[in-house]
């Protein structure tokens, strides 16, 4: 079944921010994160660990500003100082590279900070259900 399932002492953090990028469960790997666009599932469809506790906020919405805003800038000055496109082609390109770039990211960016919080067992995920 799942075979990168960790005990509850040890999870590494890199391995399941990787899974949480890939929009998996950290835990697993196998079962799907999210079940719209940005909604976090209450457990697992595979192994049923509890991803309800995260509390990501504004963390995804931040970090996808923070990736696009510095890919896209300088790029833009690049674009513009080889190439000289016309403004309008220029504001195009790059007005849906930046949707684009942001909608591709931050679903995956939220299941990184979820599976980030999950590994450093933070805001409840550590709590064995009694
Ligand atoms: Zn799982």
């Amino acid at each position: 079944m799942c075979s990168e399932q960790t005990t509850p002492e040890e999870r590494e953090t890199w391995p399941a921010v990787w899974k949480g990028f890939r929009r998996r469960c950290p835990n697993c790997g196998s079962g799907p994160m999210l079940s719209g666009y940005l909604t976090v599932r209450d457990h697992c469809p595979v192994c049923r660990e509890e991803l309800h506790h995260h509390r990501a906020d504004d963390g995804p919405a931040y970090l996808t500003i923070l990736i696009v805003g510095h890919l896209m800038a300088p790029l833009l000055g690049f674009v513009f100082m080889e190439f000289r496109p016309e403004p309008l082609i220029l504001f195009t390109i790059f007005a849906v590279g930046c949707v684009a770039l942001s909608l591709y990211l931050l679903p995956r960016l939220k299941g990184g900070i979820v599976a980030f919080q999950w590994a450093r067992r933070m805001h409840g995920f550590s709590a064995p259900s009694a």
